[in-house]
């Protein structure tokens, strides 16, 4: 299959306008500029002439699961550290409300939606007791990730075992997601458990840094979410400034961690951030909704900090919309280049998902995963921005 299209953004190389791609069954063989393809082949080829095509965009974090429940609270007007535990609170009552119909149509309809908008991979959070199969059998590439949660160490224990069977029965069948039972967050597992899912060393996603309460509750141990966890009646002390500062400190491997939010990082995270090389997914969308103080998106990009993008879910966002995330943050972040932008939502995300080998950029060998948008500007990289939603979807060179 050989397409001529109007731009093709490699995003790790040139950019060919115009230009052709060539696929053989789900790979890349071929790229490069209209003038070095043969008359013979330019009259086979699909003509996309319309389209700028990039790598397929990734987000990189989600939790489909959610998508029937919509915001659970209005959005946070003053940043207040309360906040982010009474949506806690409304969200696990609203939840537990809806029926497993409903959460699997919401599944549905969010899948629906992000491969409109572009989507190719995605990184998926997703409870343990709730059918796991449209997720895994969505087309999508990428990672789930069961959540492992509760600070009694027989309820964590119990979901992790669950779990670990779960996906063992899930890998008889064939799915383009693999599946990483991963910490919901630090502070919300019983260290014993947490100490069992890291000494698996498999790649792992995590909830770090995400709240102020978060950030109170290691350095000071004080805030809402001590609270919240006292309610559990099992009083958890963590002795370290942060929740990676406690990973490092007991020695559990954080080399294939990928931290979901990073939103109020201290010193020692941004240390441990460099020497491990470890990304971050940024939820713009979700950040609004929580009032998270400002995300320094233009100076970590300076220091070269690999920035993955999330939806995140809608328990806490206004829309699933890939697109829309990417809107905003150019909004919020207008000293951040569209390239920057685009590269976050490609070649970060790759990085975030451990799939850097298969997607993230147009490079021979790699997934024919791509995106074409509508060639509306001359600027290719601000076609996505013009966009309401992608013209062309290709997963492992499948048309979708
Ligand atoms: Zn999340």
């Amino acid at each position: 299959m050989l397409y001529i299209a109007h731009d093709i953004v490699t995003i790790t190389g040139p950019i060919f306008s115009p230009g052709f791609i060539e696929i053989e069954k789900e790979r890349i063989v071929n790229l490069g500029s209209l003038n070095d393809l043969s008359a013979e082949k330019k009259r086979k080829a699909i003509d996309v002439s319309h389209l700028s095509i990039f790598p397929g965009f990734i987000n990189a974090h989600s939790h489909l699961e959610l998508t029937a429940l919509g915001p659970v609270i209005p959005q946070c007007e003053t940043n207040h550290p309360s906040f982010f535990t009474d949506w806690i609170r409304k969200l696990l009552l609203k939840k537990n409300s809806l029926s497993l119909e409903k959460i699997h149509q919401g599944i549905k309809k969010g899948i629906e939606n992000l491969k409109k908008q572009g989507v190719v991979a995605i990184g998926d959070h997703i409870s343990f007791n709730i059918d796991w199969a449209p997720v895994l059998h969505s087309g999508f590439k990428g990672k789930l990730f069961p959540e492992i949660i509760g600070v009694i160490p027989e309820i964590a224990k119990d979901i992790l075992d669950r779990s670990l069977k779960k996906k063992k029965e899930h890998e008889k069948n064939s799915s383009k997601i693999s599946i990483h039972p991963s910490p919901h967050s630090v502070h919300a597992v019983h260290p014993d458990v947490l100490d069992k899912i890291f000494r698996q060393n498999p790649p792992l996603s995590c909830h770090i840094a995400e709240s102020e309460s978060e950030f109170l509750y290691f350095s000071e141990s004080g805030g809402s979410l001590v609270d919240l966890i006292n309610e559990k009646n099992q009083p958890i002390k963590h002795h370290a400034l942060s929740a990676l500062d406690y990973l490092s400190k007991n020695k559990l491997d954080i080399s294939r961690l990928t931290l979901v939010h990073g939103n109020y990082l201290t010193k020692t995270d941004h240390d441990l951030i460099k020497k491990n090389k470890l990304s971050l997914i940024h939820c713009p969308g979700s950040h609004r909704f929580f009032g998270h103080r400002p995300f320094p998106l233009f100076e970590y990009l300076q220091e070269g900090k690999i920035i993955a993008l999330g939806t995140d879910s809608l328990a806490s966002n206004t829309e699933l919309n890939f697109l829309g995330e990417l809107k905003l943050a150019q909004k919020t972040h207008p000293r951040v280049s569209l390239v920057s932008l685009i590269t976050m939502a490609t070649l970060h995300g790759a990085y975030a998902l451990h799939l850097e080998n298969q997607l993230g950029s147009l490079e021979i060998n790699k997934s024919a995963s791509l995106v074409g948008y509508r060639a509306l500007s001359k600027d290719p990289f601000e076609n996505p921005f013009l966009a309401l939603q992608a013209d062309l979807v290709l997963i492992d060179g499948q048309k979708i």
